[in-house]
């Protein structure tokens, strides 16, 4: 950290002519107006806002799109520097800067505003890995990776000026994420200035170490590289080699690493400096490997052809070390300018080609292939097409979570919160009684989005999953898991929707259940599907291990086989099914005529505690899977459970839709004093008023008081009243009420 610290407010005017004059340089025919215009805009926005070190705003951004510039970007992605903290930090919104500079800049800097959003924490390899392809996955274009590279570089540079705080949280982010992130992408130089200035932070005392004693031998260092450096130019001159020679100390964090990680003193460590010779082409390469190791003694083993195997990141140099005249060992790494420009700037040399007079350089959808292997994508998805629109698209069958405790899970896009409870365990999956996504109770069904911290409630009570869970699975491993589950757990439930399905597939083939029953028929039946009972049969369809359709049409296979089966018409079986369809497509909508806040296509059903009808206050319950039951507000379940620490929180609000047009089951409860005819008359009132009745029991209390339960189906409170006043009136009851008061 360097204490000189002589503030000198940078002058946002002069900064932005050398931004300007950097932008010419690299593409005369960039439209300096519209630059100038991004400049005024962000300056005007940032307003009164300052630096740490109290120079204004606008100089962080200038800087940023500084750095762009040397990065070889296009003119969106300067634009877009230019503007980069404006979504975030001022009034400006995605709408305004889309107007004045068009959507690609709008959404390049709305791209960079998620990401820095996005909250790390300090995680073991694997987990820092999903979160690197989290932020990949997010920017969907490359250039908001690359702005935000720029922006971080730049906030690196100015760190000095910050907390102890941020300064740590900053570099140890910088050096997890952004370095790794930049190697990737093929960006040497940034990717070491990122490392060796979160180690300033990171281990202050460590870099000391480095710097104090790389400087003892700076002296030593310095003659032997400029003598080695003529050495190499006079022997290219002399065989007319047109060649380019620099020497360099090695970046401090790579000598740092091998001293502690290699547990090694500075004088042990070989390559302290390195030299790099850029010639014109390929063939000169191995020209000048040759004169190297002419010259000087090579070092067994160390000498490695990354120009017929370029690394993954697209890395192209031939290495070598050899050991110079003074004893000292250094390497050198010889390239041609191309490989030259790709090594210093990875995937933004891309631009630099791009705006070059000649356009899009043949083989460049070669050179960018790197970049979806490099990212492990699927290796179906078109190169060309990532190519031309420069879209980071190969995560997009890819969504990536976090846990409340910032762990990130990758699951399959469109992954919905039961995917994400299997993706952690079954056992979590089986217990899930509910999920919250960024802090709010969401339905089962909710799509993740990237980014998204998503908590599972579970309760060692839960009744399990639900069969719907496996339509809302997205993963083939979730329903894999629920299907396990139901399979072991739930037997008996299986074999009774098994039956039921099974019966109901049976009837639209038309065939009746005492043709598969049938003594002759049934052992070839099982035969014919491999398991030794119906029951096992119903409790495979149950589990989903087969469908029903497919069971039946082997048993008519096996029954049309011995007999004929009197044969149906197409339309008579279109029109079967289409009545059976309508029958359970009428069910469907019956549950219906409530609203559930929030939720837009939720299961929902009547509790049978308190049967609410239109009319009645209501109120929803989240079930365990089972989607939304509704209460009466004044029902006794409601109301000793709403202020419950556990479960009062799934009460949400509901209403009746505007206009409910069916019936609704409901109950009600008439006490009486025993008398003889007591049923009887209530019938016949129920009976005038023509109510449609569903079930009456009554029963004898204690000899003098006799009770009788209802259960009717009316349309609204309205109708009830009625029907309840009307019995109130037959001799000898005391009282009347709905169930669950
Ligand atoms: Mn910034």
């Amino acid at each position: 950290m360097q204490e000189d610290d002589k503030r000198e407010y940078l002058d946002p005017e002069q900064m932005y002519e050398k931004l300007e004059k950097s932008v010419l340089e690299q593409n005369p025919s960039v439209d300096t107006a519209r630059l100038r215009a991004a400049y005024s805009c962000a300056k005007g926005a940032h307003e009164g806002q300052k630096r740490r070190e109290g120079s204004d705003y606008i100089t962080h951004t200038i800087a940023a799109a500084q750095i762009c510039v040397e990065m070889g970007l296009d003119e969106d992605s300067v634009v877009a520097a230019l503007l980069h903290d404006c979504i975030e930090d001022t009034k400006l919104t995605h709408a305004d800067i889309s107007k004045r500079f068009g959507i690609t800049v709008a959404d390049l800097v709305e791209g960079v505003t998620k990401l820095t959003r996005v909250q790390y924490t300090s995680k073991e390899d694997e987990q820092m890995e999903n979160m690197r392809k989290m932020l990949m996955a997010m920017a969907k274009d490359i250039r908001v990776i690359l702005i935000k590279i720029a922006d971080r570089l730049h906030n690196m540079r100015t760190m000095q000026y910050q907390t102890k705080e941020k300064q740590r949280t900053k570099s140890l982010e910088t050096m997890e994420i952004y370095a790794p992130i930049a190697h990737r992408l093929g960006m040497q130089k940034i990717k070491w200035e990122l490392e060796d200035l979160s180690l300033i932070y990171l281990d202050p005392i460590g870099y000391k170490e480095v710097t104090d004693a790389l400087e003892e031998r700076m002296p030593v260092l310095e003659t032997f590289m400029q003598s080695m450096e003529q050495k190499i130019k006079l022997r290219l001159d002399d065989w007319g080699i047109n060649g380019t020679i620099s020497g360099r100390i090695k970046h401090i964090y790579s000598i740092y690493r091998k001293m502690y990680s290699q547990n090694k003193q500075i004088n042990e460590i070989f390559d302290l400096c390195a030299f790099r010779v850029i010639v014109d082409n390929i063939a000169d390469c191995y020209n000048v490997l040759g004169h190297i190791h002419d010259m000087f003694k090579p070092l067994p083993g160390r000498f490695k052809d990354y120009i017929s195997t370029p690394k993954p990141n697209m890395y192209q140099s031939i290495h070598t070390t050899v050991i110079g005249s003074e004893g000292i060992p250094f390497e050198v790494q010889i390239r041609t300018w191309d490989m030259h420009h790709t090594a210093e700037y990875g995937i933004a040399a891309h631009w630099k080609y791009k705006s070059g007079e000649q356009g899009v350089k043949q083989g460049d959808e070669e050179k960018f292939a790197w970049v979806r292997r490099l990212l492990e994508t699927q290796a179906d998805s078109d190169a060309e097409n990532f190519i031309h629109d420069l879209k980071i698209d190969m995560f997009s069958d890819e969504v990536f979570v976090f846990t409340p405790q910032g762990d990130v899970i990758n699951l399959p896009a469109g992954a919905t919160p039961i995917d994400f409870a299997y993706g952690i365990h079954s056992a979590i999956g089986n217990s899930m009684i509910g999920a919250k996504v960024n802090g709010r109770i969401v339905p089962f069904e909710r799509v993740l989005q990237n980014g998204d911290i998503v908590e599972v409630l579970t309760s060692k009570s839960a009744p399990g999953p639900s069969r719907d869970w496996m339509k809302i699975a997205k993963s083939g491993s979730a329903r894999t898991k629920i299907k396990q589950w139901f399979k072991k757990e739930k037997r008996e439930e299986n074999i009774l929707n098994g039956k039921a399905a099974f019966e109901s597939e049976l009837r639209l083939a038309g065939i009746p259940m005492s043709a598969v029953t049938d003594e002759e028929m049934l052992p070839n039946i099982l035969k014919k599907l491999a398991v030794f009972s119906l029951d096992d049969v119903f409790a495979s369809i149950g589990y989903g291990g087969m469908t029903a359709t497919r069971a039946v049409n082997k048993v008519k296979d096996e029954i049309q086989k011995t007999q004929k089966l009197p044969q149906k018409t197409t339309l008579e079986k279109m029109n079967e099914r289409a009545e059976i369809r309508k029958a359970q497509q009428t069910e469907k909508i019956s549950v219906h005529g409530v609203l559930v806040e929030g939720l837009d296509n939720c299961l929902v059903k009547f509790s049978r505690c308190c049967t609410p009808v239109p009319g009645d206050d209501i109120v929803g319950f989240i079930t365990r899977g089972y989607g939304v039951s509704v209460h009466r507000t004044d029902c006794k379940n409601y109301l000793t459970s709403k202020d419950d620490p556990k479960d009062g929180g799934r009460w949400i609000n509901v209403s009746w839709a505007a206009a409910p047009s069916e019936s609704y089951v409901t109950t009600i409860k008439i006490m009486a004093r025993e008398r003889s005819g007591f049923v009887m008359d209530i019938a016949t009132v129920l009976n005038s008023l023509g109510a449609k009745v569903l079930s009456l029991a009554a029963r004898d209390l204690d000899g003098v008081k006799s009770t009788a339960t209802v259960s009717l189906e009316v349309k609204n409170t309205a109708e009830l009243d009625i029907i309840i006043g009307r019995l109130k009136t037959v001799a000898g009851v005391t009282e009347i009420t709905r169930a669950g008061d």
